[in-house]
């Protein structure tokens, strides 16, 4: 079968992670436990959950000419993902997180760094991919005007569209109106409908169009009427990047032209799987595990 082409605009950081008994006060130097960097932010998450998938997946996105730039570059690109879109560049460092480990407690810092170089017109120069790709998937860590530009080239030329709206932030109506799914976690799905402009028929339609993640519970649909497309029963070791892996199984399996139900039933089986080991790339499934959980 020919593997459809997904488009992702999005994030890439590396997470930086120190694990410490003690937090320093301000002033005060300590010794920590370890220390370790694991690739991350969200485009390349559901990148590589895509791309684990078996699908063709090319990703829009830029680092900074560091270090850390070229590694998930060069990473990216061993997952199987297009990378002659991740575009390197000079004023900006690539995106990390800070993170501190404390006794089952964390504080993280986010540098967006270069994502925020992802600009509208550098996705306008990215117009002919959008337009050869079946889905497109975008989630909020780069500038929302380059998610609103994306949104408008991909509808431009009549592409199926998913928006995962993480980090939450208010967002413009005509965008929610424009998407063709929206991915929300139930958190995120309350911020995202007491937007303050929305008169109740709109507030409707953009309803129709959540697919609403619970963690274990699975996930609820609204297309016509309220459904629950109930999860996988697993033992949780680590729930990082649950999302990200419901989203690129999402788009897989829309894009090989699976019913919306069937489709939530899929990503829910990636999403349980990529929980029950650690990290959130490292503990994303491929197909052929899926298949085998699956049958
Ligand atoms: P997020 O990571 O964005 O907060 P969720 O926690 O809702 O998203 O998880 C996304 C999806 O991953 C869920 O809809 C479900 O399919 C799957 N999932 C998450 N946690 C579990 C779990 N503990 N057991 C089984 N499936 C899970």
């Amino acid at each position: 079968m020919k593997s459809q082409k997904i488009t992702v605009i999005g994030s890439i950081n590396m997470d930086i992670v120190t694990k410490s008994s003690i937090i320093p006060k301000v002033g005060e130097t300590v010794m920590g436990d370890s220390f370790f960097t694991i690739p991350g932010g969200k485009g390349a998450n559901q990148a590589v959950a895509a791309a684990r998938l078996g699908a063709d997946v090319t990703l829009i996105g830029c680092v900074g000419e560091d270090a850390f730039g070229k590694e998930l570059t060069e990473h990216l690109g061993k997952q199987g993902i297009m990378i002659d879109n991740v575009k390197p560049v000079t004023h900006s460092s690539t995106g990390i997180a800070s993170i501190t480990l404390s006794d089952g407690d964390n504080s993280i810092i986010v540098v967006p760094g270069a994502n925020y170089e992802v600009t509208p017109e550098v996705v306008k120069e990215h117009e002919h991919i959008i337009e050869e790709s079946d889905v497109v998937l975008l989630q909020l860590e780069i500038p929302l005007e380059s998610v609103i530009e994306a949104v408008n080239l991909a509808k431009k030329h009549h592409k199926t569209v998913i928006l995962n709206p993480a980090p939450i932030q208010p967002l413009p109506k005509e965008l929610l109106q424009q998407v063709d799914y929206l991915t929300p976690n139930e958190h995120e799905q309350q911020l995202l409908l007491s937007a303050n402009d929305l008169i109740d028929e709109e507030l409707e339609q953009i309803k129709t169009k959540c697919i609403v993640t619970q963690g274990s519970k699975g996930v609820t649909i609204y297309k016509n009427e309220e459904k629950l497309i109930s999860g996988f029963k697993v033992e949780a070791i680590d729930t990082t990047g649950a999302g990200d892996s419901f989203n690129g199984a999402l788009a897989v399996s829309l894009s090989n032209g699976a019913s919306l139900e069937d489709a939530c039933q899929f990503a829910n089986a990636v999403g349980a799987l990529s929980v029950t080991k650690l990290g959130a790339q490292s503990g994303m499934p491929t197909i052929q595990e899926v298949e085998a959980f699956l049958s």
